[in-house]
C-alpha cells in the first residue's frame, strides 16, 4: 500500500491518503515536541521505534477485545489504520500521581492513587489543551453522552491491559494519553498511538523514567529509554 496524499501534519505524525477508501496511512516522524510545542526537537530513530512499540501495544489490545482503528504495519514508519473521525478529547488515566497533576495539586510525583484517575482534556493547541469534565464536553458538542460512557469504560479496561502487561515487564504504569475515533459506522474505537510519547513508564525497581519525560526533562538517553520499552515488549512473544 503506497502513500499517496498528505493530508495532515501533526507534531509527530503525518496522515497520508491512500487506495483504500476507508482507511489512512499513519506516517511516525522523529519530531518530538513538549509544553504544546514549545520545546522541539529531532530525537533519532523516535519515529521508527514509536511505530513498533504502538504495533506490538494495538495487537495485545486487539487481543484483550478492544476495538481499535490499527490494521497492519506496513514498513518501519508507516501503519495502515482505518479512516476515523477523532473525537477531541485527550483521555488521561493516571495510577500514580506525577506531571501537570503532580504540579497543579502540590503532590510529590509517584504518590499512588487510591483508585485509577479518569481525566479528560479539551484537544485544542490555542487553549492549551485544557482539563475539562464530561459536562463540559458535552457542551462542547463534540462527543454524545452514549459514546462518553463507552469512552470511560474503554478506558478503565485498557489501563487494566496496560497495567498488567508492563506489570509483566517490569514496568510502572504511572499514567497515559489516549484519543478514540469514531467509525463511518459510528462506533467508537482506540485510535493515535500508544508510545513513551503518550505515557509515563518507570523501571519497576529503579523508578528510572523510560518515556517522554527524559525529553521533557533534559535527562538524557532519551532514544535509550525508547529503545528499552520496545526490548521489553518484544519479549512477549
Ligand atoms: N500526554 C500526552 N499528550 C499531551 C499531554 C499529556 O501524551 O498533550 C500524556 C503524558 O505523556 C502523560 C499523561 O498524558 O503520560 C499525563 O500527562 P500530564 O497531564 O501529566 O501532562 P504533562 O506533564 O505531560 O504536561
Amino acid at each position: 500500500m503506497e502513500k499517496l496524499k498528505l493530508i495532515y501534519e501533526g507534531k509527530a505524525k503525518q496522515l497520508y491518503t491512500c487506495e483504500r477508501e476507508d482507511a489512512l496511512i499513519i506516517h511516525y516522524k522523529d519530531d518530538a515536541t513538549a509544553f504544546n510545542g514549545v520545546k522541539k526537537a529531532r530525537i533519532e530513530h523516535k519515529g521508527m521505534l514509536n511505530n513498533a512499540i504502538s504495533t506490538i501495544i494495538f495487537k495485545e489490545m486487539a487481543k484483550a477485545g478492544i476495538p481499535t482503528h490499527y490494521l497492519e504495519t506496513l514498513n518501519e514508519r508507516d501503519q495502515l489504520c482505518l479512516k476515523v473521525h477523532i473525537i477531541p478529547l485527550e483521555v488521561i488515566v493516571r495510577n500514580l500521581i506525577a506531571g501537570s497533576m503532580a504540579k497543579r495539586l502540590n503532590i510529590p510525583e509517584g504518590t499512588p492513587s487510591p483508585r485509577p484517575i479518569y481525566e479528560l482534556c479539551y484537544k485544542n493547541d490555542e487553549l492549551g489543551d485544557p482539563l475539562i469534565n464530561e459536562d463540559h464536553a458535552l457542551a462542547l458538542g463534540c462527543v454524545s453522552e452514549a459514546e462518553l460512557i463507552t469512552i470511560k469504560t474503554l478506558t478503565l479496561r485498557i489501563n487494566e491491559v496496560l497495567k498488567a502487561l508492563f506489570d509483566q515487564l517490569g514496568i510502572i504504569l504511572v499514567d497515559f494519553k489516549i484519543e478514540f475515533g469514531r467509525t463511518e459506522e459510528g462506533t467508537i474505537v482506540l485510535a493515535d498511538e500508544i508510545s513513551p510519547d503518550t505515557c509515563r513508564f518507570w523501571d519497576k525497581q529503579t523508578h528510572m523514567k523510560l518515556d517522554k519525560d527524559r525529553f521533557r526533562r533534559d535527562l538524557g538517553k532519551v532514544e535509550d529509554a525508547y529503545q528499552e520499552i520496545l526490548r521489553r515488549l518484544e519479549t512477549l512473544n
